[in-house]
């Protein structure tokens, strides 16, 4: 049984600090609004929590790269809701970064699909979210997002 909210600030924390690590001028505030009545649910929670961490990671880069373009005005920020839903415990990611195209939003879920440079992404992040929610859960992923304004990405994991 897994406390998902334990695990979201955990993943949180470590995907900001392994960003900042790499990169001192990467900085974001980051908003956490965790519903406190979830129920533990029974999940494999290593694989959600590299769900989380890919979700975050992409969330954090997103918003860097918005820094990069829009410079001092421009202030980050990632947040990670979670909800207790009818149909299971939900759990929502947004940031306000880059935002994802219309052009490529039906490539991101694909295998070895990415627009970070080599070195960077892999492209593999969403595709094995995919497998891990969708396949090994019977969840679902629900994607949101506008061009160079936001994305929020909605796991919604099945209670049984
Ligand atoms: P990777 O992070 O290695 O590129 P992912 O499968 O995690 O692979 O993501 C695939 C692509 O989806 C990213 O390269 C990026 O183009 C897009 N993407 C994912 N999340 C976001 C986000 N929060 N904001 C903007 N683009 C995103
Ligand atoms: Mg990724």
């Amino acid at each position: 049984p897994t406390n998902i909210n334990k695990l979201g600030d955990e993943y949180l924390r470590l995907a900001y600090h392994g960003l900042r690590a790499k990169d001192k001028s990467f900085n974001a505030d980051l908003v956490t609004d965790f519903d406190e009545n979830l129920p533990k649910i029974n999940v494999l929670a290593q694989e959600i929590g590299r769900v989380l961490l890919n979700l975050f990671t992409n969330a954090f880069y997103a918003t860097h790269q918005k820094q990069k373009k829009s410079g001092e005005v421009y202030k980050p920020m990632v947040s990670v809701k979670t909800a207790l839903k009818d149909k299971g415990i939900e759990i929502t990611v947004k940031d306000n970064g880059i935002g994802i195209p219309e052009a490529i939003k039906d490539k991101i879920m694909q295998p070895f699909f990415t627009t970070k440079p080599s070195g960077e992404g892999t492209g593999l992040g969403l595709s094995l979210s995919y497998d891990i929610v969708v396949k090994a859960h019977g969840g679902t992923i629900a994607i949101d997002s506008r061009e160079n304004d936001y994305t929020v990405f909605t796991i919604l994991l099945p209670i049984e």
